[in-house]
């Protein structure tokens, strides 16, 4: 396959077309590691005002290795996906171990590390090296999908291998750096999932989809993947002027978090009578509960609808889930000590919203 010159004509128009975004006027690695991670199914203007705070809070790698988890966490609170700023905090910890807090260079080091994968890794390469290593994200699948117009869907093995390659042969020798960042910014800025901005595309000459018309048929999809409805029920139990906060186990999803007691229920249990019972199981008797609100969280490979309940306990009960059979153990505290916590996103927007 002959390829089409892009770089000539991407490069130019990203110089002069490029958004000032704070991660753009650095070449130190931990910076592009930061910024990539926080990019990671985050929009761009979510991430700004929180990869200030961070580096404030953690202006290098030894400080982020330092610092308590706990501080970590708060400080990625309502980013989601916290896994993230976990990783970020193990491998800084190796970081500093393995290479005296130096940010490795070399491809197999830096793929090595926890929570960096290809996709970070070739931006890291690309942009702090300066080395001919590959990016794919979302936006890029679609350029070249669409450029190439290829028929295998993005989502399956023969078509992911086929882009990666693609984006392999067409980094330049020189500045593959930039290139990788142009490629995203045409990707977020004109080459839209929903009405690419073909007319004033940089690279519309070479763009096959483009040329027959048919730009929003790529990138091609399998189909495959459905997306699972699940359902939990959430307690914001009172006592007084008291809240009961539980902390999500080490590992999973939300791992050190905390969060308003929270249950998995199938589609034929009530939330309430549920929360109820299990209240009851850890010694707490419910005088009410009241459904409040429903708050949707989406996933990869399915979505959550959280029902969340007011739940006030009477007042002769003890406030302490102290039960041998109890399903949590908690900690009471009161309205403003919660900010000391960290919360996942949708537990932040009930205080946010409903306390
Ligand atoms: S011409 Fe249109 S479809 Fe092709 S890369 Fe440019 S914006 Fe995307």
């Amino acid at each position: 396959m002959k390829l089409p010159p892009l770089s000539a004509k991407l490069l130019p128009w990203y110089e002069k077309n490029k958004r000032p975004l704070p991660w753009r006027d650095t070449r130190d690695p931990y910076r592009i590691w930061v910024s990539e991670i926080m990019l990671q199914q985050t929009q761009v203007k979510t991430v700004i005002p929180y990869y200030h705070r961070w580096l404030d809070a953690f202006p290098d790698i030894k400080t982020l290795a330092k610092a308590p988890l706990s501080k970590v966490l708060k400080l990625w609170e309502g980013l989601g996906y916290y896994r993230r700023a976990k990783n970020l905090h193990e491998t800084a910890k190796l970081i500093v171990k393995n290479y005296a807090g130096r940010f490795p260079s070399e491809p197999e080091a830096i793929y090595s590390l926890s929570g960096i994968g290809k996709y970070t890794g070739g931006a890291i390469l690309s942009i702090a090296f300066g080395k001919q290593a590959p990016i794919l994200d979302g936006n890029v699948a679609r350029i070249l999908s669409r450029i190439f117009a290829l028929n295998d869907p993005v989502d399956t093995p023969k078509g992911l291998k086929k882009l990666w390659e693609l984006a392999a042969l067409l980094l330049p020798e020189k500045n593959p750096g930039d290139f990788n960042q142009s490629m995203m910014e045409l990707g977020a800025t004109l080459c839209l999932p929903q009405e690419p901005a073909c007319l004033i595309c940089p690279v519309s000459g070479f763009c096959q989809a483009r040329q027959t018309g048919t730009e929003q048929d790529y990138p091609r999809k399998s189909g495959k993947t459905k997306i699972k409805k699940v359902r939990a029920a959430c307690a914001v139990v009172r006592h007084g002027d008291r809240l009961l906060i539980t902390q999500r186990p080490d590992n999973g999803l939300w791992a050190h978090l905390w969060e308003f007691p929270t249950f998995r229920i199938t589609d034929k249990e009530d939330g309430g009578d549920f929360l109820k019972k299990q209240l009851q199981t850890a010694g707490l008797k419910a005088k009410s509960i009241a459904h409040k609100t429903s708050l949707k969280r989406t996933y990869t490979d399915h979505s959550e609808n959280l029902e969340v309940y007011a739940c006030e306990l009477t007042s002769e009960t003890s406030a302490t889930p102290s039960s041998a059979d109890s399903p949590f153990s908690g900690q009471w505290v009161k309205l403003h000590e919660l900010k000391r916590f960290a919360f996942s996103s949708a537990h932040a927007k009930i205080i946010r919203e409903y306390l």
